[in-house]
């Protein structure tokens, strides 16, 4: 890296990137999305290209660690070029980590071709085991099929980590069952707290918040749990539990007790850079992108986003203002 790398006014250092490559998914989660979606027109999106050279970009300004996310990145057509093309910063050692967050229904087809890439762990999202309440929360989705890919994926040499939505009066009583299979099958696993966003009566929404707090005294009632002092710079908190040796993570992205330590930014699959999970302040990328086939606006576009990266921010589940911003904001940036 010969450029002073990204820091924001808080002194932090900017080393993590979430890009969402598409908005389209082949699943319709009630909590994240409308069953009829409406999509992005196709020329609103950055081509796999404009992709790369973002990234490039931003890893030549320190970013190491790349989570490539959606709607369901594995359904971009030609992703696997994209990934092909971020794995020359594996191989320069610029790029520490290259990796996806991802529905599973694809990784039958590209697990190998993921590891071949350089990718070593993914974390795949599966919020029950139970095949009709699979079908009901995605809608679209076949819990057979993601099984399958999950076990192609550990074929091919990929650790997965399990990431499941708690749902109150859905999953709530898989809490047991899903750990011990993350366990039986060697999966760490997070169980993320459900944020007000997607398709559902605001009655439902209510019901369905489940927090991470009561499910962790669950968890602690059949295992004991030891904090662990792991920090990824994300809203994640871990605990190893005695028994199976297993790690387990928290998301409370709502919470705001991981904001001194945010390293990360996230950028949607139209250019829009995120400062701050919670915030909608962003930044347009695409346009000194596009106006220009040398990186110089570029860069200085980058680097004047990352000088307005918020201190934090601080939600409250039950203000309706935040619930708007956050429908529109996570619908493109990939969760
Ligand atoms: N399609 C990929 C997947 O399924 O992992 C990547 C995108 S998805 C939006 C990323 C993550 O966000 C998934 O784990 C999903 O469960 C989670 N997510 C979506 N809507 C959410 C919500 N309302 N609250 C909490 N997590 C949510």
């Amino acid at each position: 890296m010969s450029e002073m790398p990204l820091i924001d006014p808080f002194a932090r250092a900017i080393s993590y990137l979430r890009v969402s490559v598409t908005d389209r998914c082949d699943f319709r989660c009630a909590y994240c999305m409308t069953e009829h979606m409406t999509f992005l027109p196709k020329a609103e999106l950055l081509t796999l290209e404009e992709l790369d050279r973002l990234c490039s970009n931003f890893i030549a300004l320190g970013v190491e660690k790349l989570r490539i996310t959606g709607g369901e990145p594995l359904v971009r057509k030609g992703i696997m070029t994209f990934f092909d093309a971020m794995s020359r910063h594996l191989a320069s050692g610029a790029l520490r980590e290259l990796t996806l967050t991802t529905n599973g229904s694809q990784l039958r087809k590209y697990a190998a071709d993921l590891a071949a890439c350089g990718v070593k762990r993914i974390n795949v999202s599966l919020d029950t085991l139970d095949e009709k309440k699979f079908a009901e929360i995605t809608r679209w989705g076949r819990l057979a099929q993601v099984l399958d890919g999950i076990e192609a994926a550990k074929a091919a040499g990929l650790a997965v980590k399990i990431n499941a939505v708690a749902l109150k009066g859905f999953n709530e009583d898989e809490l047991f069952r899903l750990t011990d299979w993350c366990a039986a099958e060697n999966h760490d696993l997070t169980f993320i707290e459900v944020m007000p966003m997607g398709d559902m009566g605001e009655a439902q929404r209510i019901d369905q918040y489940w927090p991470l707090r009561d499910l962790r005294d669950r968890l602690a009632t059949r295992y004991t749990l030891q904090d662990l002092p792991d920090r990824t710079g994300g809203p994640a908190r871990y605990v190893r539990l005695a028994e199976s040796g297993q790690r387990i993570g928290f998301i409370t992205p709502l919470t705001h007790n991981f904001c001194e330590s945010c390293n990360r930014v996230r950028l949607t699959c139209t250019g829009e850079l995120y400062m701050c999970l919670g915030q909608e302040d962003m930044a347009d990328l695409r346009a000194p992108l596009r106006a220009s086939p040398g990186d110089t606006a570029l860069r200085q576009a980058i680097r004047n986003a990352i000088a307005h990266k918020p201190k934090g921010h601080d939600f409250d589940y039950t203000r309706q203002v935040v619930k708007g911003q956050m429908t529109r904001h996570m619908s493109h940036t990939g969760g």
